[in-house]
């Protein structure tokens, strides 16, 4: 049955009903006629039912109320619950403010949003205010009174409000106005929500990104899949790329191909094990020009510890390269002549001895000191002295290369020969040195003129360190100087007296050549058999002013380490081509001559030519000349060796090996060289009959010669007894005091 609800039917309906029992029953009574005593028993027991029908009703009524009530609270409450839920999951906190009254409800939520809870937070909106931020009060007042004011209905702001403990706490508030009937506002409700972690989120963010906008690093960010996704404006500036260009692409786009697959083999390693590489790199910009580049890369992780991207940081190094390179350059050079420094100097030292022992090789470490440079400095000023000495640097560079030069400071030079293979050589070095120096310079329009001392160590020889071998040339230098200076000085005592020797020989040579000392001596070679004069060997002599004749031994080896042999040889051939002509014409019939080339010539490429030119010159027949070379210098380079003896042999001229025996032949070789003559070494010829090795050589040779088909001469033969010994073995020609000495050639034809 359907209760109606509202109080008034209610009573309505339960008057009727009563109405209707009371008058119905009563009717009911009179009608039945009953006596007075049953009618007041019946009168009662009707009055008893309508109670206890009512009671029964009411209770009815009643329970149903009570039901209906309880499940309508129940469902309140459970919205409500629900609703408190809904906010407490967005954080979000309820207001609502009665306008008329002022009052304000705030959420237990919202309370705890500044860190109150209801009961001490207030709730008026003078206690509200009070808790805005100085800084953004008025704006928030404002906005709410224009709302109030205009009527608009829907509002949102953000502003600070001060926590509990001091500090302000940014909201997020959005909420709703409700105007009454009258179109005036009646409640503003709404929530609010503490924003102040995503606002300083978003804060640093924006300050990461201006990091990243305008720091001088270049940085590129890739996905996992190595393709790139972002790059900053510093990227572009260092690379040429804008980032359009190289989003999508690989970051392999600018590998310079400088690094190999090891490099980056070692990257990805430290990656997967670290998380993190850094290191120089190079790469190429888009302009193609390579750079070097300092680079850290990051691995960057999602929260399941999966790399999701990966984060380079790069600054160009180039400049700093450069300054370094600046650096480097400013500690190992002089600035003043660009020349090694003492520090750069003394490893290069350091080098070569260490290479030398290795290579059992030896080389020279010469100190150079002007001489009397104070004198310029201090008449003329440090800045010509200066300029003095960087012309000096130019000079000494210019003539002495390869060996190394440096600076050592103020006047003193170094200079380090790793190709010295003897003492010789470093004193023609040093020499060099001298004689450079002999030439004025111009500084300033003045002519000075500068000599230097020189002291000389010698590696391994007078130490295996920089050291002692900077020691050693520098005790080598105080001699140098207190002899007198302009001058040089080996560390060892007795190698100075030789180098000083032989370099006086040397300009004496010189000298010697120029003023014609130089003189042609022949030797008569003999036919064993009918003995026979058949020839002539061409020796040279210099016939010097005060040493009287000098034998070719004592100056042969300085003209070929200094290159005057070749003047020399050429010079001889040209007098013997001379010599033979004027024998010819007067009827003296010798088969050949013979003339001495030296190993150092005949390295030279040119003496083809050479020859060549004297025979057109002088008229010489060629077949009456014969050039003799030492086996030794045949051996050094066979290879060479035959295709200039063949060269030669073009000619139309003869060829003997000199001094054979004492060169270490191959057999094969010898049998392919294209000469006419062995000519048996004078000092196998010396123990002839007695000596029985020298016996054994002979006929060794001999017997070889007859079977290339070789002509055989035996050299120093200086007794009969070598002759008939030597022609017994089947030599058939011979050269020595036997026969004759070298002598003037008017000497050797008066003889005859
Ligand atoms: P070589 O070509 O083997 O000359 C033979 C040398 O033996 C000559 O010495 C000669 O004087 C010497 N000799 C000859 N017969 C006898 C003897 O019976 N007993 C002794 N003990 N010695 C004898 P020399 O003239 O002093 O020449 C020495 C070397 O100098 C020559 O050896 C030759 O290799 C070289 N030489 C000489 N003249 C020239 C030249 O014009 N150019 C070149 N490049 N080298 C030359
Ligand atoms: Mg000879
Ligand atoms: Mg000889």
């Amino acid at each position: 049955m359907k209760l109606p609800r509202s109080p008034l039917s209610l009573t309505l309906l339960y008057a009727a009903a009563a109405l209707t029992w009371i008058i119905g029953g009563d009717s009911l009574l009179l009608y039945l006629g009953l006596d007075r005593e049953a009618t007041i028993d019946m009168g009662m027991s009707k009055g008893i039912a309508f109670v206890v029908i009512t009671s029964l009703a009411m209770l009815a009524i009643l329970s149903q109320l009570q039901r209906e009530q309880r499940t309508i609270r129940a469902t309140i409450r459970r919205s409500e619950e629900r609703l408190a839920m809904a906010m407490d999951a967005a954080q979000e906190g309820l207001w609502d403010w009665e306008v008329k009254s002022e009052q304000v409800f705030f959420s237990q939520r919202y309370c705890e949003l500044l860190g109150y809870d209801r009961e001490t937070f207030g709730n008026t909106i003078e206690s509200w205010e009070k808790r805005l931020h100085p800084q953004d009060r008025e704006k928030v007042l404002h906005v709410i009174d224009r709302l109030l004011d205009h009527g608009e209905t829907s509002y949102s702001n953000e502003f600070r409000l001060q926590h509990r403990d001091g500090s302000y706490r940014w909201l997020q508030v959005s909420g709703r106005l409700y105007l009454d009937e009258h179109g005036k506002p009646q409640r503003f409700l709404g929530t609010s929500v503490d924003i102040t972690q995503r606002r300083a989120d978003e804060e640093s963010l924006r300050q990461a990104a201006a990091v990243f906008d305008s720091t001088q690093e270049g940085v590129l960010v890739t996905d996992r899949e190595l393709l790139i996704v972002h790059v900053n404006p510093a990227f572009s500036r260092i690379t040429g790329y804008s980032a359009e260009e190289v989003l999508g692409q690989s970051p392999s786009l600018f590998k310079s191909g400088r690094h190999d697959r090891l490099f980056y083999r070692r990257l990805w390693n430290a990656l997967d094990e670290r998380g993190t590489w850094s290191g120089e790199i190079w790469n190429r910009r888009k302009d193609a020009e390579v750079f070097p580049m300092w680079q850290c890369i990051r691995a960057i992780k999602d929260g399941s510890g999966a790399v999701s991207h990966y984060v380079a940081v790069f600054s160009d190094i180039s400049s700093i390269k450069n300054s370094q390179h600046e650096l480097d350059y400013l500690a190992h050079y002089d600035p003043l002549t660009c020349l090694p420094n003492r520090l750069l100097f003394s490893e290069r030292i350091e080098h070569a001895v260490q290479r030398a022992s290795r290579d059992k090789e030896r080389g020279a470490v010469l100190l150079i000191d002007l001489d009397h440079f104070k004198i310029v400095n201090e008449s003329l000023g440090h800045n010509t002295g200066d300029q003095l000495l960087k012309l000096i640097g130019e000079r000494l560079e210019e003539s002495l290369s390869p060996a190394t030069l440096g600076r050592l400071g103020g006047d003193e030079f170094g200079l380090l020969d790793e190709t010295c293979q003897h003492a010789e050589q470093a004193s023609q070095l040093a020499q060099r040195v001298v004689d450079s120096l002999t030439k004025p310079f111009e500084v300033d329009g003045e002519t000075l003129f500068i000599s230097a001392s020189i002291g000389i160590s010698l590696y391994p020889d007078d130490g295996n360190s920089v050291e002692e071998l900077m020691r050693n040339a520098d005790s080598a230098l105080y001699r140098a100087k207190s002899s007198g200076r302009q001058n040089f000085s080996f560390y060892s005592q007795d190698m100075t007296t030789r180098a000083q020797k032989r370099i006086r020989l040397e300009a004496e040579l010189r000298q010697g050549i120029e003023q014609e000392q130089l003189r042609v001596y022949y030797q008569p070679i003999h036919n064993l058999n009918d003995r026979r004069m058949i020839g002539v060997e061409a020796l040279v002599r210099w016939q010097h002013p005060e040493r009287g004749l000098v034998p070719p031994d004592q100056f042969i080896p300085i003209a070929e380490d200094t290159g005057l042999i070749t003047a020399i040889d050429i010079w001889v051939l040209r007098q013997a081509c001379l010599q033979m002509q004027v024998w010819l014409a007067r009827g003296i019939e010798l088969e050949f001559v013979a003339v001495n080339v030296s190993s150092r010539l005949f390295g030279n490429g040119d003496l083809g030519v050479e020859v060549k030119r004297v025979l057109d010159e002088t008229g010489m027949d060629p077949r009456r000349l014969e050039l003799e070379v030492t086996e030794s210098a045949v051996m050094e380079n066979p290879d060479r060796a035959l295709q200039l003896l063949t060269s030669l042999r073009a000619l139309g001229l003869r060829l003997a090996i000199d001094d054979f025996g004492t060169g270490y032949s191959s057999l094969a070789r010898l049998k392919r060289l294209p000469v006419d003559k062995l000519k048996l070494d004078q000092s196998f010829v010396r123990g002839l009959p007695q000596d029985n090795d020298d016996a054994a050589i002979a006929r060794a040779v001999v017997t070889l010669g007859q079977s290339l088909g070789l002509r055989v001469l035996a050299e120093g033969i200086e007794e009969e007894e070598q002759v008939v010994f030597l022609r017994q073995l089947g030599c058939t020609l011979g050269q020595g005091y036997r026969f004759g000495r070298p002598q003037p050639p008017e000497q050797l034809m008066a003889g005859l």
